[in-house]
């Protein structure tokens, strides 16, 4: 009886996950409420004004303690916009994870810099402290840094590199918003932060991005780069506000230097106004589930929890796409791709090795010559040449040995989430199974 039960779903036995669901990964929660902020902003015609976008801004940058936030169309606008506040621009480098969703730095090619990729740390999948300094070169102007999958970059090690170099640092929280660093909150480290808040992302609005600063000039940069009608000169849809006050930037006034549009549609930013008066109380029920699920798997082979230690004061805020550590040696060698497999057929088909794809062997930054210079444009306004092959990053190219995806639970379901932490344990424990 018991041999049979345990006998993998994949060698024909029965699965580990027999139990209905329900809406434990529906995301994201959609209320009365929101539906009432959206309408309003529909009937009132108030889609392209910035009333509701403005106090979005100003509730989110309570949120986080900071002074300025400034709402974008998405995460990857707010991340271009943050590098042009940083100063990033032709010739330049930024230091970025190579292991990343791509938009964390792609847009630094459009701003005529490279990317100099450095490698991330086994345990956090996060930027590697030790491999930052010796690519720090007198072009350097920002380090990226991304709070992988939720878990908290080093950021007191990072911050100490990038100040003894006067390097601006942008923090990338489109994994982690809410999230804590031994106490304090993800994106209040760095020089500016900036995040994605798409549907899928554990702070979900819609079609929408974030950037957080507690300094005025990248503040007015970023107006100035994208916001026409927010430089202080009044247009159908803004009176005059006085936003921009350095000399330099106000000469560009109506005009957005960047030639980008980064207004957010407002129904979003009602939308996201509602969301964050559910927030914590979201991300709370989030945590809880999670490290139930880590708590059930403590001590089995193989696997291990992707989260800081409870004592650190660090936490992983909604547990954006979550990832286990995967230890082949512990399952006599056993493939992170097979272990997958396993686990999928157990009744859990959302189970994949890895995480997002090494980004330095990608072709756009080797080969792609985006502006028809003749010339890979990672190279074509005057950068070093940063480009690097197969094998300089080995962490990052190991990535799906080491990594496979987790339920996301939105909720603390002990019995579901029992039976989901049940089907990776049953693989585990029975990887002699699928090694013979
Ligand atoms: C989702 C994401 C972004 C991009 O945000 P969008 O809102 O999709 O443009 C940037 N960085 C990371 C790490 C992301 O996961």
């Amino acid at each position: 009886m018991t041999v049979k039960a345990n006998k993998l779903a994949l060698l024909g036995g029965p699965k580990a996950v027999s139990v209905d669901c329900g809406d434990i990964f529906a995301w994201p929660i959609v209320t009365r409420e929101h539906e009432e902020a959206v309408l309003d902003v529909l009937r009132r015609g108030a889609m392209s004004g910035s009333d509701v976008s403005k106090q979005f801004e100003q509730e989110w940058a309570a949120y986080m303690g900071m002074k300025y936030a400034l709402t974008f169309p998405n995460g990857t606008e707010a991340l271009r916009s943050a590098m042009w506040a940083c100063g990033v621009g032709a010739g330049d480098e930024v230091i970025s994870p190579s292991m990343t969703y791509w938009a964390s730095c792609t847009s630094a090619l459009t701003l005529g810099a490279a990317v100099n990729f450095a490698d991330i740390e086994p345990h956090s999948l996060c930027l590697d402290p030790a491999d930052i300094e010796h690519r720090i070169g007198p072009r350097t102007r920002a380090i990226i840094v991304v709070h992988y999958a939720g878990y908290p970059a080093d950021m007191d090690a990072i911050m100490a590199i990038a100040r003894k170099h006067k390097v601006r640092v942008i923090e990338d929280v489109s994994h982690a918003h809410g999230g804590l660093y031994k106490g304090r909150m993800l994106g209040t480290f760095g020089d500016v932060s900036a995040m994605s808040m798409m549907s899928g992302k554990g702070f979900a609005v819609g079609e929408a991005g974030m950037m957080v600063t507690n300094e005025r000039h990248l503040m007015e940069r970023s107006i100035a780069y994208g916001f026409y009608e927010r430089t202080g000169v009044a247009s159908r849809f803004n009176a005059a506000e006085s936003y921009i006050t350095e000399p330099e930037l106000l000469t560009y006034a109506g005009v957005p230097l960047g030639g980008y549009k980064h207004r957010m549609n407002q129904t979003c930013s009602a939308f996201g106004r509602v969301q964050l008066t559910q927030y914590p109380q979201r991300m709370q029920a989030i945590q809880d589930g999670m490290n139930r699920f880590w708590d059930l798997l403590e001590g089995v082979p193989g696997l291990r929890a992707h989260r800081p230690a409870k004592t650190s004061g660090s936490t992983m805020g909604g547990w954006y796409s979550p990832r286990g550590l995967y230890v082949a040696e512990e399952l006599g060698g056993l493939s992170c791709e097979k272990f997958c497999e396993a686990v999928r057929a157990e009744g859990f088909d959302q189970t994949w090795p890895g995480a997002n794809g090494p980004l330095h062997l990608h072709p756009v930054f080797q080969t792609a010559d985006i502006f028809n210079m003749g010339k890979p444009t990672m190279i074509s306004f005057g950068q070093r040449d940063v480009r690097q092959g197969p094998g300089t990053l080995p962490v990052s190219e190991k990535i799906g040995a080491i990594a496979f995806g987790i339920p996301w639970f939105k909720h603390d379901r002990p019995e579901i989430i029992k039976a989901y932490a049940g089907a990776y344990r049953k693989v585990a424990e029975r990887a002699n199974d699928l090694i013979a």
